[in-house]
């Protein structure tokens, strides 16, 4: 997941990115209104979580601006202001969720993993694959009750794989997902994971097959027999 995070407290901002990247999801950082309202416009992002008090443009106005222009992205709001009005104004202006500041980062993350999953249509918490097992909250991947350690983005490149398996995810999809300004993110780079997840996933039964020039599919290594006519 892309995520577009507009605060301009440094602190608050480095403490908040830090914790999404670690949830696996790509973020990137803006400190100004008026930067914020046109990368809202172009930027492919999943989600944003907007503060109301921005230098040059307030947020409200960002967040008024984006749903006039016809953007849908989720937003979440952050507001240092715990009034009614505020707060009303904000979910009128098309917010889909606010915070009070000071908010604790694992509320923060809860939210916008239940904003994710609504905007995806999805509500279940747990994906599953034959004995693969991934916990969206807990962020934990078991293959028969058997913990499966992986790094933040190895997760998230299984989540984008197993919420469509059977069916191709194109690669194109996953640099975007899985890069932000910073990371130089490439399609060799998926090419690398992808290879550090087959290894650990064929042990347990599990393939990503190629699609060439399209992308990967993950499904059940006897799926993948079958479609082969092996069986
Ligand atoms: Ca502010």
């Amino acid at each position: 997941m892309r995520i577009l995070l507009v605060e301009d407290d440094p602190a608050l901002s480095l403490g908040v990115a830090s914790g999404l990247e670690r949830e696996g999801w790509s973020v990137d950082v803006l400190g100004d209104g008026e930067q914020a309202q046109s990368e809202g416009l172009v930027g492919q992002y999943d989600l944003c979580i907007l503060d109301l008090g921005l230098p040059r443009r307030d947020g409200m106005d960002v967040l008024r601006h984006w749903r006039s222009r016809g953007v849908r992205m989720p937003v979440m709001l952050l507001t240092a202001r715990d009034e009614l009005r505020d707060r009303v104004a904000g979910l009128d202006a098309g917010a889909d969720d606010y915070l009070v500041k000071p908010f604790d980062l694992p509320e923060l993350l809860a939210r916008i993993r239940a904003l994710k999953r609504r905007a995806e249509g999805r509500l279940e918490e747990v994906l599953k694959l034959g004995a693969l097992q991934l916990d969206l909250t807990q962020r934990e991947l078991t293959h028969d009750g058997e913990r499966v350690a992986l790094s933040p983005r190895e997760l998230a490149l299984t989540e984008m794989l197993m919420a469509k398996a059977g069916r191709v995810v194109p690669k194109d999809s996953i640099v975007t997902r899985l890069s932000s300004w910073e990371a130089d993110f490439s399609e060799n780079s998926v090419e690398v994971y992808v290879h550090r997840l087959r290894k650990r996933f064929c042990e347990l039964g599990v393939v990503i097959r190629t699609v060439r020039g399209f992308g990967y599919v993950m499904e059940l290594a006897n799926q993948t027999e079958a479609a082969a006519g092996n069986t």
